[in-house]
C-alpha cells in the first residue's frame, strides 16, 4: 500500500493535481511493479514512500511543465518499466501514449501493467535511432524521455519523434543545465528551441531539471543516424 497522501501533497507543490480516484490506481501499479521486480530487474527503487517520490511524483513533473490538450499523442523513449509513461497515462487515460525501449522483458512488463490498470497504450520495442527513422518519424505531439541518455545524443533519439510545432520534454537530473549548455549545438541543428526549462527540488531532496525542447523546424533526414555513429560523433 502506498501513502496516497504523500502522492497527491508532493504532486500539489509542484502544481499537479492527482485525486483520489487516479491515486488508488498508482496504488495498483506500485503492487504491480514491486511484486514483479522481484523477478525481474525493473528498479532498483522498491520502498512505497521512494517509488511514490522518486518514480510516481517525478514522472508527473512533466505535467508541470507540458500542457497537454486532450487526446495528444504522446512517446515515451527509453520508457524502462514504463517511466515516466505509465504515470503520465493514469494521471491523463486521455492521451495517446506510445512506450518505446529496446528491452523487451522490460516492455513485457510495460504491457502487463496497462493491462492491469485497465488502461490502454502502444508498447514498442525498438531502438529509438532506428524507429525514429520509421513512420513514427515526425509524428507525436509530444516527447518526453528520463534517465536514457546526455542531453546531446538524447535529442538525437528524441527531436525526429515530434511534429513541427510539438514539444520534446527533456526530464533531467540535477546537472540538466550543463547538459543544456553542451546540447545547444546538437538541438539546433535537430530543428529545435529551448522555450522553457526550470528546477525542481521534490521532497527527496534531490533536484530535477526539466527542458522543453518545441520543434521550430523538420528534423534533417539524416538523423537519427545508426547507433555506431551517434556513439563516434555524437552531435554537440
Ligand atoms: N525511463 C525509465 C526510468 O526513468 O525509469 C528507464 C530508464 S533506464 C536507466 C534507461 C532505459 O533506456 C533502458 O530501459 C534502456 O533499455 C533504454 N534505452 C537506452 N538507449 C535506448 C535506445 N537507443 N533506444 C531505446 N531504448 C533505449
Amino acid at each position: 500500500m502506498i501513502d496516497k497522501n504523500l502522492l497527491i501533497k508532493t504532486c500539489a507543490d509542484f502544481g499537479v493535481d492527482v485525486n483520489s480516484e487516479t491515486a488508488e490506481r498508482f496504488d495498483l501499479f506500485a503492487q504491480l511493479l514491486i511484486e514483479k521486480n522481484k523477478v525481474l530487474n525493473l528498479t532498483a527503487i522498491t520502498e512505497p514512500d521512494e517509488v511514490v517520490v522518486k518514480h510516481f511524483a517525478d514522472s508527473l513533473t512533466a505535467l508541470s511543465m507540458i500542457d497537454i490538450p486532450k487526446g495528444a499523442s504522446v512517446i515515451d523513449i527509453g520508457t524502462g518499466g514504463g517511466f515516466p509513461g505509465i504515470p503520465l497515462l493514469i494521471a491523463r487515460p486521455d492521451i495517446k501514449l506510445t512506450m518505446l525501449d529496446s528491452t523487451r522483458k522490460k516492455l513485457d512488463f510495460v504491457s502487463f501493467a496497462v493491462e492491469e490498470l485497465g488502461l490502454s497504450a502502444n508498447v514498442l520495442h525498438a531502438r529509438a535511432e532506428e524507429a525514429g527513422q520509421s513512420e513514427l518519424r515526425e509524428s507525436f505531439d509530444f516527447a518526453v524521455s528520463r534517465a536514457v541518455a546526455a542531453l546531446n545524443v538524447l535529442c538525437e533519439y528524441c527531436l525526429p519523434f515530434v511534429k513541427l510545432n510539438g514539444t520534446f520534454c527533456a526530464m533531467k537530473g540535477s546537472k540538466g543545465k550543463e547538459e543544456l549548455a553542451d546540447a545547444k549545438g546538437s538541438i539546433v541543428t535537430l530543428g529545435g528551441k529551448v522555450t522553457d526549462s526550470k528546477i525542481l527540488t521534490l521532497s527527496d531532496g534531490a533536484d530535477r531539471t526539466l527542458i522543453n525542447i518545441k520543434k521550430i523546424s523538420h528534423t534533417p533526414t539524416k538523423y537519427p543516424r545508426p547507433s555506431a555513429q551517434i556513439s563516434k560523433k555524437p552531435l554537440k
